[in-house]
């Protein structure tokens, strides 16, 4: 294997316990089988706000993630506490550069409203960042959105916090995504 482009990054932006930070990393070593690097945390990204909208560009985020990627970065994933938006959706859970380098997901919808009767149904954020998380990353390595209700790259709409159940890949999409992996590291060596 090449040793170049090699890591996954996780990129803390504000508010993000580093015991979530490591849990994730974790989860995303296991189910990538790469490793994470967690790297300083770089603080809201004031450059990406909408002060009208008080949300976050998510595709400003992506480009500047993208922008100052380490050398040995194969996949970099943002991880804020900060309100997403992109120019199609008024919110975003995240967002991920189809076949690309880049991923951002935020904390923020992910908390849910804890007054909700919903929110004792709830798993813990920190289960529910890891889903989305491995679902960001999963469609940097070229996966579409599936229909196996138990895969992590399964997609449903404004469900409140209980969106995806398992934080694995389907054997489809573990094939596919082991299959792009190898791609993208024959293609960058
Ligand atoms: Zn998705
Ligand atoms: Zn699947």
């Amino acid at each position: 294997m090449n040793s170049h482009h090699r890591f996954i990054y996780v990129v803390p932006m504000g508010d993000i316990g580093d015991e979530y930070l490591n849990s994730m990393a974790e989860s995303i070593e296991e189910q990538f089988g790469l490793p994470v690097k967690v790297t300083v945390n770089q603080g809201l990204p004031s450059y990406a706000l909408d002060a009208g909208r008080q949300q976050y560009n998510s595709n400003l985020i992506l480009k500047s993630l993208i922008d100052n990627a380490a050398p040995d970065a194969l996949k970099i994933l943002g991880v804020t506490n900060g309100d997403l938006f992109n120019p199609i959706f008024a919110f975003v859970f995240g967002e991920a550069q189809f076949k690309g380098k880049g991923a951002v997901i935020s904390s923020f919808r992910l908390r849910g409203n804890p007054d909700s009767e919903s929110a004792t149904k709830c798993p813990p954020l920190i289960s529910r960042l890891e889903k989305e998380a491995i679902h960001e990353l999963g469609h940097t390595f070229g996966l579409k959105h599936c229909a196996d209700p138990d895969c992590v790259m399964q997609f449903s709409v404004g469900v409140e916090c209980a969106d995806r159940k398992f934080s694995f890949f389907c054997p489809a999409c573990r094939e596919l995504m082991l299959w792009h992996l190898g791609t993208d590291l024959f293609l960058r060596a």
